[in-house]
This record gives C-alpha cells, sequence and structure tokens, in this order.
C-alpha cells in the first residue's frame, strides 16, 4: 500500500529538518519522495540464500527530478517508524556495527 498524503508530508518535514534537501549528484533542490518504502534485507554472510535474511531496513526513497538519482534514508534514522506504521527498532535496523552509537 502507497504512503498516505500525511505520510509523505511526515516524510518531507524530516527530509527538510535532517538533510541539506538537495542532490548530491547535480546539486538541484528538485527532490520528490516515492509514496513508496523500499525494504532492503540485510545479511551477515555470503552464503545467503532465500529466506536466510537477518531483517530489512525499511527506507524511505527520494528521486531527483533532474538527474534521476536515488537515494534511500533508514526510517528509523530519520525518525518516521511511527508515522508510518513500521515496527519499532531496538537501533537503526538489524545490525548497524555501531551498537549504542547514536541512538543510544
Ligand atoms: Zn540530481
Amino acid at each position: 500500500m502507497p504512503l498516505t498524503d500525511t505520510q509523505v508530508h511526515d516524510v518531507i518535514s524530516a527530509l527538510t529538518r535532517k538533510t541539506k534537501g538537495v542532490c548530491p549528484m547535480c546539486g538541484s533542490g528538485e527532490l520528490a519522495v516515492m509514496a513508496n518504502i523500499a525494504n532492503i534485507q540485510v545479511f551477515s554472510s555470503i552464503n545467503f540464500g532465500f529466506g536466510s535474511g537477518e531483517g530489512v531496513i525499511p527506507s524511505v526513497i527520494t528521486t531527483c527530478k533532474n538527474c534521476g538519482n536515488i537515494q534511500l534514508f533508514n526510517a528509523h534514522a530519520l525518525g518516521v517508524t511511527k508515522e508510518l506504521n513500521l515496527p519499532p527498532a531496538d537501533t537503526l535496523g538489524p545490525k548497524t556495527g555501531e551498537e549504542g552509537g547514536a541512538n543510544g
């Protein structure tokens, strides 16, 4: 199910607060928030296969309207977990490599 207009607004508000709001590739300020979430499945071994993932990182997707660069933002780090009705995470997702860092 796509994000509601309110959820997209909440994401844009978070991105406005936490980023410079420009494309890192071309410098354009014309970024579009996609109405979908990308779930990045993560693994701790290269011997992965179907169903062997250790979790997902729900990510907000933006696309630069000028050059097409796509960026992903960890929804937990962006602070929109509740707004997007995502399950809470103790950290930024499955494993960050810096447990207890900025979030703890
Ligand atoms: Zn761009």
